[in-house]
């Protein structure tokens, strides 16, 4: 599944995480270089076309930390990059606040790899759709705004 099959071992196994507190010049760089990833994963707009796209780069942790909390996720894994995906300043505003549907993925005693990866998944898909949805919803607001 995009974007993380591109992932080194097809992102389904962890990666290590960043101790550079800084996103454009730490974390989301480490990112970028380890996945090869150029694009934002949810809208799709090139975050390396130039600097100025470069300034809205954001990293997305993709099953939220207070989802880990609430579903006893290790936090080695909602930490992990593997978790992590590249997106614009934007989209990120879009997915703040998010919570993870009950439908999506309930609390397990102990969470296997290959489980939370498969949550992982879908909430990337869901997460992915609420976006979009939101996005035009204002693009739509904006009607007569925008040239
Ligand atoms: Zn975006």
């Amino acid at each position: 599944m995009k974007p993380f099959d591109d992932y080194p071992r097809g992102g389904r196994w962890p990666l290590g995480h960043s101790n550079n507190v800084a996103c454009r010049t730490g974390y989301g760089l480490e990112l970028q270089r380890l996945t090869g990833q150029t694009c934002c994963a949810y809208c799709g707009v090139s975050l390396i076309v130039d600097y100025y796209r470069w300034l809205f780069l954001s990293v997305d942790h993709v099953v939220p930390k207070s989802a880990a909390l609430l579903l006893g996720i290790p936090s080695s894994y909602t930490e992990d990059f593997f978790n992590q995906v590249l997106c614009c300043s934007g989209c990120n505003g879009f997915g703040n606040r998010y919570t993870v549907p009950p439908a999506l993925g309930q609390a397990l005693p102990e969470w296997q790899r290959d489980r939370f990866v498969e949550l992982r998944d879908r909430v990337f898909n869901d997460r992915r759709e609420r976006i979009a949805k939101r996005r035009a919803i204002e693009r739509a607001s904006l009607r007569g705004n925008l040239g």
